[in-house]
């Protein structure tokens, strides 16, 4: 597939017709190859556009590996390579470790390694770590290379010195990872973004940022100073994190054309500093949803982007950033609040109660120790105003 034939033009008639090539191709039969998957210049095709310094173009839109592909062949990654979303997003510890030999069965079957954009991820974030768990990622991959390696749920940025310098350097030369970055979801991610635009050997970044965050200069200060310095910016978690308002989304959709999730995925593409955003699309709905969102090439409207804000600021005590090096320490409790709003959000939000239960009962017994705690401190420490005490209290009924 080449580029010209993946950023041609998106007509009407192309989406249009999108909905019954999706249907056939859903009920794939007989013989599979790259090349009936692809099916170049028949099914409309995501744009791409150059990640940074890696001069490589990707889709604006990628395919999130933490939402469990079947570990035999994940038709929904077919169904995204259909339409030209060759970037898989995986980690080593993606849905209990399976995320990695799952996209390797897919790709092996398929005989489609160099069809496909693989990023992993370490945990390990010191430099012995790091090669220890990229050369675990391959051979759990069946790859003999990575297109990118990111620490993943990067924090320190001291880490980012000059022995893991070399180990990054010596595995780009043995060929065994093509680009190097980090992904990161904390309260400093504006400090790490920074960071990285005076780097020169981070290629790449992999932020939390959506529609809740446009209007702040700081961290829109940092992207400007990573933009420039050729990091390349890939955005996730552009829903905004949400737990228990399932009725404020609903009142979203019925003020538009777009679905929430559409529009807050065209909003961030609208920002060109931004490569693409990953998404996390466990159905076939979703994933239609979305490359429909990424192939009509119309912006939002001034009263969609207005929609927008005003649903921002609707739900904003809500909405969990996940920053809690705020809220933990206003707590006289060993617990996790940002992990357990997240799970608390899987649970209602993304409707996987067994995942969320899952991972909440993962986390040491210290932390899921909720009965009893006085979060008083914590609402007051939140700068969204996330009313801490009622979601801790909701997470103990439903999550443990
Ligand atoms: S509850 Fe508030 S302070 Fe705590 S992690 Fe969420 S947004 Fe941050």
């Amino acid at each position: 597939m080449s580029d010209s034939t993946r950023e041609r033009d998106i007509t009407r008639r192309d989406l249009l017709a999108m909905g019954g090539a999706a249907s056939a191709s859903a009920a794939i039969a007989g013989p599979l190859s790259p090349a009936r998957l692809l099916a170049a210049g028949k099914v409309p095709q995501v744009p791409r556009r150059v990640l940074g310094k890696t001069g490589k173009k990707i889709p604006i839109l990628l395919l999130g590996g933490a939402v469990g592909f079947d570990k035999r062949f994940d038709p929904k990654i077919a169904e995204a390579l259909r339409y030209g979303v060759n970037y898989i997003d995986a980690a080593d510890c993606y849905n209990g470790g399976s995320c990695e030999p799952a996209v390797a069965s897919f790709h092996t079957r398929i005989k489609a390694r160099k069809d496909l954009w693989i990023t992993s991820k370490s945990d390990a974030h010191d430099p012995k770590g790091f090669e220890t768990t990229l050369n675990t990622s391959l051979e759990r991959l069946k790859t003999d290379y990575v297109d990118m390696y990111y620490l993943h749920a990067f924090e320190d940025g001291s880490m980012l010195n000059a022995e893991l310098r070399k180990v990054v350097e010596r595995l780009k030369k043995q060929g065994k990872l093509r680009h190097f970055g980090f992904s990161c979801h904390d309260g400093n991610v504006a400090e790490l973004l920074q960071l990285a635009a005076k780097t020169p050997w981070v290629d790449s970044v992999m932020f939390r940022y959506n529609f809740r965050k446009y209007g702040e200069a700081k961290l829109n200060g940092a992207i400007d100073a990573a933009h420039k310095a050729g990091v390349g910016l890939i955005a996730m978690k552009t829903q905004g994190s949400e737990a228990s308002f399932k009725g404020a989304v609903e009142r979203f959709r019925k003020q538009g054309k777009w679905t929430k999730h559409q529009a807050v995925l065209k909003a961030v593409w609208e920002d060109k500093r931004i490569t693409a955003a990953v998404s996390h699309m466990d159905t076939f709905d979703k994933l239609r949803e979305n490359v429909a969102a990424a192939l009509d090439r119309t912006k939002l409207t001034a009263a969609e982007r207005s929609a927008l804000d005003a649903y921002a600021a609707a739900t904003r005590s809500l909405a969990c950033d996940g920053c809690d090096h705020h809220c933990n320490p206003a707590v006289g409790a060993p617990v996790r609040i940002g992990d357990t709003m997240r799970f608390l959000m899987y649970h209602d939000v993304y409707g996987e109660a067994d995942k969320a239960r899952e991972l909440f009962q993962r986390m040491p017994a210290s932390a899921r120790a909720l009965a009893g705690v006085d979060f008083s401190g914590a609402n007051r420490a939140c700068p969204n105003g996330v009313d801490v005490a009622a979601h801790m209290k909701r997470a103990l009924q439903v999550l443990s």
